[in-house]
């Protein structure tokens, strides 16, 4: 069986996920009850979202997969910058430094986004709104911003210019013109609650992938893992790497199908805080962590550390995240590194 995640990068990552027994691994548990394979498969957050479970019957497989997709819409409508109406556009017509509460998903997210952002000294960083409009507006144009609108827009981001309450949850954005932007860690983030949904209906052998966002659940049935493997496009005499995980986030980010070439320079969708301009080394970074919330916005933290600050970078992961790390040398070569340590539930061969 296979599940085959393409993201386009300066190279093509390929992800394969599906159960595989290794060699050189420990032996796979017995297979428990007749559970069937099913796939189901939704657009969603501008994206296709792909659920992969394992279920006794049909019906069962069909009712949890449509209770998941429902949480990701539901997410959808907080954390979506596209929807006028969603949580997260109504905050921008609030006035600076006044306190709003807000559902509990958002606080849950601001609250894990800014963790992230102290830790990468604001290479992550969802207060930069304003640079990530600035810099969508750039790309649709061809025209790099000026450098007065990009010392605007970084004067209206910055994660220290955003407070939590959790007492009373409520958020403050302390600058005039503060925006949130979840771009970097949403993804990953319904991914995880949708896999939490499933095994709340008990369906626990899940996947929820969502581009280059995967959630693992329980291995499936009578395996040790789900099988990942990272193939550097362009590369094929490279070993890809092969990863065997259950109960982790891997997700993977970089140079993909979203750049910009403007005056013959490739820009990155992500952008570099210290610029407020899209990242322009070429790097894919893939990240294997305990969740995929966590490994969405490390993914994005982490290409932009790549660019040179290798001990933030491995600090950035902590002792629980690992980090691949695929960049061009100045000879144009394709190097790979890996970061941090494995987390529990990731098998390596
Ligand atoms: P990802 O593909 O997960 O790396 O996320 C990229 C998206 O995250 C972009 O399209 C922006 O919406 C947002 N973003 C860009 N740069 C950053 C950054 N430095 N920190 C947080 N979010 C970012
Ligand atoms: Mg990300």
């Amino acid at each position: 069986m296979h599940l085959w995640f393409l993201r386009r990068c300066c190279w093509l990552l390929t992800l394969i996920a599906t159960a595989v027994a290794q060699t050189r691994l420990p032996p796979e548990p017995p297979a428990t009850a007749a559970l069937v394979r099913y796939e189901f498969m939704a657009p969603h957050m501008g994206t296709l979202f792909r659920i992969v479970l394992f279920a006794p019957t049909a019906s069962a497989a069909e009712t949890a997969a449509a209770a998941a997709f429902a949480r990701v819409a539901e997410l959808n409508r907080i954390m979506s910058d596209y929807d006028a109406n969603s949580e997260v556009m109504q905050l921008r017509r609030q006035p600076a430094g006044i306190a709003v509460a807000v559902s509990a998903e958002l606080f849950d997210l601001l609250q894990r986004s800014q963790q992230l952002a102290e830790k990468s000294g604001g290479a992550f960083d969802v207060t930069l709104g304003p640079v990530v409009r600035l810099w969508r507006e750039a790309r649709r144009t061809r025209q790099l911003p000026t450098a007065a609108e990009r010392a605007a827009a970084q004067r209206a981001s910055g994660y220290t210019k955003l407070r939590l309450n959790p007492a009373a949850r409520t958020i403050t954005l302390l600058a005039p013109g503060m925006q949130l932007d979840f771009g970097g860690i949403a993804k990953g983030y319904a991914a995880d609650e949708a896999l939490a949904v499933l095994a709340r209906l008990g369906l626990a052998h899940a996947m929820v992938a969502a581009s280059g966002d995967l959630a693992l659940g329980d291995a499936p049935p009578g395996k040790l893992g789900w099988k990942v493997e990272i193939e550097p496009f362009g590369h094929p005499s490279r070993e890809p790497w092969i990863i065997v995980a259950a109960n982790v986030g891997i997700s993977t980010s970089g140079d993909t199908e979203q750049f910009a070439d403007i005056g013959g320079v490739r820009y990155s969708h992500i952008v570099d805080p210290a610029t407020a301009l899209g990242l322009t080394k070429p790097v894919a970074v893939t990240v294997i962590a305990q969740q995929a919330t966590l490994s969405d916005g490390l993914a994005t933290a982490c290409s932009v550390l790549a660019i040179g600050a290798r001990e933030k970078l491995a600090g950035c992961l902590g002792d629980s995240a690992r980090a691949i790390v695929l960049r061009q040398d100045q000879c144009g070569m394709i190097q790979r590194e890996t970061f941090g340590s494995n987390p529990p539930g990731l098998h390596t061969p």
